[in-house]
Parts: structure tokens; C-alpha cells; sequence
């Protein structure tokens, strides 16, 4: 497909593989191995590195390439944050377990940023902090009052910035203010999916890719799983497979699927913009996501030369070159110096929402699982992944307060969420366009 807006040299990938596709391995399938980790992105790797270091054999499987998943196409915003409401979450457990749920959420971020300095891992990652753009002054008043809990209740410096002082962290006057977060930073994607891949085989594990893992039965005091290549045995199981979980080719753990929304988000990379602009559309080179129901995240490239723009274009099936016309008029509203720049690159992923918008790791019928990061599974993918395979060796000192939450589904739900997400995406819009009219 060819669209005025994209440069002859476009292409439907992400801008991430140009520096770091996911590559391919052929490591056979072992017949059997301690713990068998299904799914090779960051939640995988991280608990199989962790797992290692406890002195575990294990086995990384993937249905494609290790990393192949969200977890080299994502934006590269790491923060330590969860998308629920501070007031559902004291609603459904009460302020102390709420609280705890905030924090355990938190450490995400130090983790992450230890992670990567202890393993050497070169992803571009800066802690550049973050500004969250509020849609209209409701949304400002609110953020307001999230900064407040999260400093009573992590300590986590954030500074509000009225929509008078705007253009000193955004060059867009399209928002009304918003909240400065320090503890926050980018990364670059497909390196740090590598990096960690790397640490994971550096400390013995193997790595296993084009293996669909298609059943998990219970064999003795273990387990036997079904590959497209023949089967495995494992001591123990853990599900780390995200917004990928559900498949028509084979589901690991259908149980899982069935609690996990999956969704499309897109991205577009710009063609290299003349010198200076970044630093006039991004002061500071923060980057920034906005209050929307719908919302979109946006930064410049680690090397300063492009933006990089992402949001939900799309709630039906469509492709990555459909819906990045759209994704660029919404970076021209904010930019609108960027109506004439050209696209480089479009792409999409998956990504794991939850019926109750929590991250989850725990335990099904002896098979342990990790996922639904809402979209913000950078920092948290590599925290669940290592608090599971705490789990998994019987090695946590105290409870994970995401560990063994119920994990709530609905009648009839599949996993299969493409009959109610265009009704739920329209609802969304609505709101969004309400809210900005209120304003
Ligand atoms: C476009 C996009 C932008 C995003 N932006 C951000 C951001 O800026 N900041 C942020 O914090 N988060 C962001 N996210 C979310 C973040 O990328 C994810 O939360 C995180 O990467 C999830 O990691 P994971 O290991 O759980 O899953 P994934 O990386 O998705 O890995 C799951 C793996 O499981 C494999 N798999 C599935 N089924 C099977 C099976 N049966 N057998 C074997 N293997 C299987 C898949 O092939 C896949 O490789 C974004 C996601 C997307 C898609």
C-alpha cells in the first residue's frame, strides 16, 4: 500500500529492527528441562535470568523469535505506574492492600534500571522523565491529585505544570498542562529485549525459538508440554506469552487467554527531521503520553532526529500502513509543524489488558503464569517475570502484592475480544471528545 505520506523507502517493520531484530536461533528442543518458560519476551527472559541466578536449569520457548513480541515493537517509555485509578483500586481492596498493589507496582522501575546497569545491557536507555499531557482541565485537576498519592505514598518527586508553562517540556500548545514525573526514562526496545536475551544465555539458559507451545499437561510430580516440535518435560511451567497468549495455532495456557483482552497498539517513525526541531518540539527530551481514553504516546527517537508517535489508531483488525495516516494526524494536531514530514516506519503489536486493569502473576492448576501490563510492561514485564520465578524457585522473602489477586473474567469470554472492542474503542472516543468539550 502507498500513501502521499510515506517515504519512498517505507516500510510496515519496526524502526526498533533496523538497529535490532529479534534474530533467529536454532537450538534444538531439549527433551527435558527444570523450569520450561513459555514465551520469550521481557517477562520470560527476566524470570529466566532470575531463575539462573538461583541456580535452576531452564528452558525459554518461543512460537517465533525470542523477543519477537511486544517486546521489541513497544515504545520504549518506562515508568513504574499502573493504569488503574487510585479510588477502583481502594474500592476493590481496601486502602492498605491498595497501597501496597501502588508500591510493588513501583519498584518495577529501580528494578528495571538495576537490571540493566548489573548486566551491562546497552539499550539507550536515559532517565529522561516523563510528561503525562492532560486532555482537558478535569484531567489536569486530576493528575493533580495523583501526583499527591504517589508522593505521600512512594516518595516519587512529580511537579504539575499549568498549561501556561506548558511549551517548557512539550512545543505544542494542544494540551491543558500536565504532570512532570522524574523517576521515569526511555529505552530502546529492541536492544534491551536483546540485551536481556544475551544475560539470560550468559547465565545458562537456553533459548528456544520457533516452538509453539500448544498444551500443558500435569505428568507425575511435572509437567509434559506439547510443541509443534515434539514434546518436552519440565519440573515446573511458567506462561509468559502476554498479549500473545491466545492463538488458533495453539494456546499454552487457555485458562489465561481467557482473562486477558488483547489489543493492537500502533507506532510510526518519521523520516530524521532538520537539526534543532526535536529541541523545540521536545525540551528536555522527555517522553510523553496524554490523558486520553484513547491515548497516545509519543518521543523522540534515542538518536534525537525523529518522533516517534504511538497510540490506539485502531479497535478492528487493521494493519500497521492502514492506521498510521491516521496515528500522524494525530501527531500533526499536536505538531502541526510535522503535517508535511514523511513516515519511515509503521508497525504494531500486542498488548495484554485485564478485566480489572492490574498486572497479575500466580498460579493455575500448578502452572505458573505472568501478564496483562496494560500496555506498560517495559519495567513491569522484567518485574513480574523475576517476582514468578522467585515464585517459581519458593524464593520470595514476602508476598508480591500482584501475586494471587483474583483475576477476573466474564461469562463466555474466550479471549477473543474483536465483537466488543470497535464498541468499547467507539465509547472511548466519545468520551474523549466530551471531555475535551467540557474542557
Ligand atoms: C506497540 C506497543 C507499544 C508499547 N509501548 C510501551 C511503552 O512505551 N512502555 C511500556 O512500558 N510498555 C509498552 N508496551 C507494552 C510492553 O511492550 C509489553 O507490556 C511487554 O513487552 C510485555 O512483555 P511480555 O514478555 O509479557 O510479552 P511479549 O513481549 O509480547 O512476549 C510474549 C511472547 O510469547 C510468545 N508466545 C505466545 N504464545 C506462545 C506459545 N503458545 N508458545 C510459545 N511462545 C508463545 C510470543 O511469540 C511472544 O514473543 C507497548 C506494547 C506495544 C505492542
Amino acid at each position: 500500500m502507498s500513501h502521499p505520506l510515506f517515504a519512498p523507502d517505507f516500510k510496515a517493520r519496526p524502526w526498533w529492527w533496523e538497529a535490532a531484530e529479534p534474530p533467529d536461533r536454532d537450538a534444538p528442543l531439549p527433551d527435558r528441562t527444570g523450569v520450561a518458560v513459555v514465551g520469550g519476551g521481557y517477562a520470560g527472559l527476566s524470570a529466566a535470568l532470575t531463575l539462573r541466578r538461583l541456580g535452576h536449569e531452564v528452558a525459554v520457548l518461543d512460537a517465533e523469535r525470542i523477543g519477537w513480541g511486544a517486546s521489541s515493537r513497544n515504545g520504549g517509555h518506562v515508568s513504574g505506574g499502573l493504569k488503574v485509578p487510585v479510588a477502583g483500586l481502594e474500592r476493590a481492596f481496601g486502602r492498605e492492600r491498595a497501597r501496597q498493589i501502588v508500591l510493588a507496582a513501583a519498584a518495577s522501575f529501580p528494578f528495571l534500571e538495576e537490571t540493566i546497569a548489573r548486566e551491562g545491557i546497552a539499550c539507550d536507555y536515559v532517565r529522561c522523565g516523563r510528561f503525562t499531557a492532560a486532555w482537558s482541565r478535569r484531567h489536569y485537576d486530576a493528575l493533580a491529585a495523583r501526583a499527591e498519592y504517589l508522593a505521600e505514598i512512594t516518595g516519587m518527586p512529580t511537579e504539575m505544570v499549568p498549561r501556561s508553562r506548558q511549551r517548557e517540556v512539550l512545543g505544542s500548545d494542544h494540551y491543558h498542562g500536565g504532570m512532570k514525573v522524574a523517576a521515569t526514562g526511555s529505552l530502546h526496545p529492541g536492544k534491551y529485549a536483546r540485551g536481556l536475551a544475551a544475560a539470560a544465555e550468559r547465565a545458562g539458559a537456553t533459548l528456544v525459538d520457533q516452538v509453539r507451545v500448544r498444551g500443558i499437561a500435569p505428568e507425575g510430580s511435572g509437567f509434559r508440554l506439547r510443541t509443534e516440535r515434539g514434546e518436552l518435560r519440565a519440573d515446573a511451567v511458567l506462561v509468559a506469552t502476554n498479549g500473545y497468549t491466545l492463538d488458533p495455532r495453539g494456546t499454552a495456557l487457555p485458562w489465561l487467554a481467557r482473562r486477558l483482552i488483547p489489543l493492537n497498539s500502533y507506532i510510526i517513525a518519521t523520516e530524521e527531521l532538520p537539526e534543532g526541531m526535536i529541541d523545540r518540539l521536545f525540551p528536555g527530551r522527555r517522553v510523553i503520553s496524554d490523558t486520553k481514553r484513547v491515548l497516545n504516546y509519543f518521543r523522540p527517537s534515542p538518536d534525537g532526529k525523529r518522533v516517534l508517535w504511538g497510540g490506539r489508531a485502531s479497535f478492528r483488525a487493521a494493519t500497521a500502513e492502514d492506521t498510521a495516516p491516521a496515528l500522524h494526524g494525530y501527531m500533526a494536531e499536536c505538531f502541526p509543524e510535522l503535517r508535511s514530514v514523511r513516515i519511515t516506519h509503521a508497525w504494531t503489536g500486542n498488548v495484554a489488558f485485564t478485566f480489572d486493569w492490574l498486572p497479575h502473576i500466580g498460579v493455575q492448576e500448578g502452572v505458573h503464569y505472568a501478564a496483562g501490563c496494560q500496555g506498560n510492561g517495559v519495567a513491569m514485564a522484567t518485574w513480574l517475570g523475576h517476582n514468578a520465578a522467585l515464585k517459581v524457585a519458593g524464593a520470595a522473602n514476602e508476598r508480591f502484592a500482584l501475586d494471587g489477586l483474583p483475576f477476573p473474567t466474564r461469562p463466555l469470554y474466550s479471549g477473543d475480544p474483536s465483537w466488543f472492542l470497535p464498541l468499547v474503542g467507539g465509547w472511548y472516543r466519545l468520551r474523549d471528545r466530551m471531555d475535551r468539550l467540557a474542557a
